[in-house]
């Protein structure tokens, strides 16, 4: 049996199934556990969708975020089957980990980096976003779609294509997009539920993001690095930086940007964009993360290193790269 097929009949067969994203969500995690979930809730399931993280305040304007819940919601539960989605490896789901012992656990993730880690892994890195492949198995499995399950379907697509700009804006992308908008998706909500959203103090930080900002390998690389005071000062969290390094991405000439974040535990989160020819998952690999060629990070425990040591470290890796090919 191929892994998709294990995957649909494990799921056929279960009645009680944990959906589970990773750690830092993006639009594609958050959009793969709702479709996922309110899907297998349509075919009757019990389903209890989790992310062991916070969940990005604007992402809240979508309803059904509500029902995403911590790890916790795991404890006495006793699921048959954990589905975990967009999730390249075991330390990518927070404290779900411990759970996934007890539960026959399904992987499906677009990731070139995963660890197969599941009892079942469809991993395909041809699909542009996870919340593609859920869609995939949404029809497989008979899910019968309203426009609230399509918006949150397309979510995913929108978001982990760069709202269908980035190279992995295929033709599958625009036919699935093109199918959940048929479905009763609407594009433009949630193109200004998480673009056109910001709050001031955003701006701020990203002024202070473009001051900070170096460009080295005759302008291959551009980095910057965010401390914690600078978030704290404004209110604002490492999710509130999102985007920030996609608009370094865009200056002429870049081929690679960095944005370094540290947490207020001293956690530091490294974020890189290449343009057009670097791969970063070797880059990503070698610090103990995972992505995709174009889009990919680590995380450094705190008290690991600091945040001027990671930036030191993570620099010098890239230069000698750059300067190998460039
Ligand atoms: P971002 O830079 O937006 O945090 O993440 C870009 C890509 O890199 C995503 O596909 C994400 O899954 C991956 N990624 C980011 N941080 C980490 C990390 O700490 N560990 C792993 N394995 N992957 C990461
Ligand atoms: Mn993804």
């Amino acid at each position: 049996m191929n892994q998709f097929d294990g995957i649909k009949r494990a799921l056929e067969d279960a009645r009680k199934v944990g959906v589970v994203g990773h750690i830092m969500p993006d639009g594609d995690c958050i959009s793969s556990v709702l479709s996922a979930g309110l899907g297998l809730e349509k075919l009757g399931k019990e389903v209890r969708m989790i992310v062991d993280y916070e969940i990005p305040w604007y992402y809240y304007e979508f309803d059904a975020v509500e029902r995403i819940h911590r790890a916790g919601a795991l404890q006495n539960w006793d699921p048959d089957v954990i589905l975990v989605l967009d999730a390249s490896s075991p330390d990518r789901v927070g404290d779900v980990e411990e759970f996934l012992e007890k539960a026959l656990v399904l992987v499906v993730d677009h990731h070139a980096t995963n660890h197969a880690f599941g009892d079942f892994n469809w991993v395909d890195t041809k699909f542009g976003a996870t919340a593609q492949m859920v869609l995939k198995l949404n029809k497989a499995l008979g899910v019968l779609y309203d426009p609230e399950l399509a918006l949150y379907n397309f979510i995913g697509i929108a978001t982990d294509t760069g709202f269908f700009r980035y190279a992995n804006s295929d033709v599958q992308v625009f036919e699935d997009a093109a199918e959940l908008v048929r479905l009763g998706a609407n594009p433009n909500v949630v193109a200004s539920t998480i673009l056109e959203n910001k709050k001031l103090e955003q701006l701020g930080l990203f002024c202070e993001v473009v001051h900070g900002l170096k460009i080295e390998c005759d302008g291959l690389l551009a980095y910057s690095a965010i401390p914690w005071n600078a978030f704290e000062k404004r209110g604002l969290s490492e999710s509130d930086a999102a985007g920030f390094v996609g608009e370094m991405r865009a200056i002429r000439g870049v081929e690679v940007a960095v944005l370094f974040s540290e947490s207020k535990e001293g956690e530091i989160h490294v974020s890189m964009r290449s343009k057009k020819w670097f791969d970063l998952t070797e880059t990503a690999v070698h610090f103990g993360g995972g992505g995709h060629p174009r889009a990919a990070g680590f995380t450094v425990k705190a008290g690991e290193a600091s945040l001027a040591e990671v930036v030191e470290s993570t620099v010098q890796y890239l230069k000698i790269r750059l300067t190998q090919r460039g």
